[in-house]
């Protein structure tokens, strides 16, 4: 979104007011058409930024945001989601990650010996290192 979500005068501390919120604790910031606002200090506890529930593994989980979070006068702002309703982000299935470690498997297996290498084999060339030195021992 373009431009300030709120003018300075509407974000005044002098505009603040008590917010009750759906724990029923309460914290002090905004109303902005019925969303919660909060100044990035004054941000209760159990919220968090779509930017924080990542770092936490977490994502909203089909949720609306909960309220809204501010900084730099208005300037910026970014929604917040509840913590309590969050859910993981998606981590690989134990299948997804055998099918991975196959796929890793194949990418290190010597396609002239079949030796599984604890690296990962060149794919334009396909044979390991003692295969490809070999070959070149028996050309020499
Ligand atoms: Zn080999």
């Amino acid at each position: 979104m373009t431009g300030p979500l709120m003018d300075r005068a509407s974000l005044h501390p002098a505009a603040s007011r008590w917010i009750t919120l759906w724990n029923g604790q309460q914290a002090l910031g905004w109303d902005h058409h019925g969303t919660p606002v909060f100044a990035f200090r004054w941000a209760p506890a159990g919220l968090a930024t779509r930017r924080q529930l990542r770092a936490m593994r977490l994502c909203p989980g089909g949720q609306e945001p909960y309220a809204l979070l501010v900084w730099r006068h208005g300037q910026r702002w970014a929604w917040l989601y509840r913590l309590d309703i969050a859910r993981p982000s998606r981590v690989p299935s134990p299948a997804q990650l055998n099918a991975l470690d196959k796929a890793m498997e194949a990418r290190r297996r010597c396609q002239l010996c079949g030796q599984v290498e604890h690296y990962c084999i060149p794919t334009s060339d396909g044979r390991c290192h003692a295969c490809m030195t070999s070959t070149y021992a028996t050309a020499a």
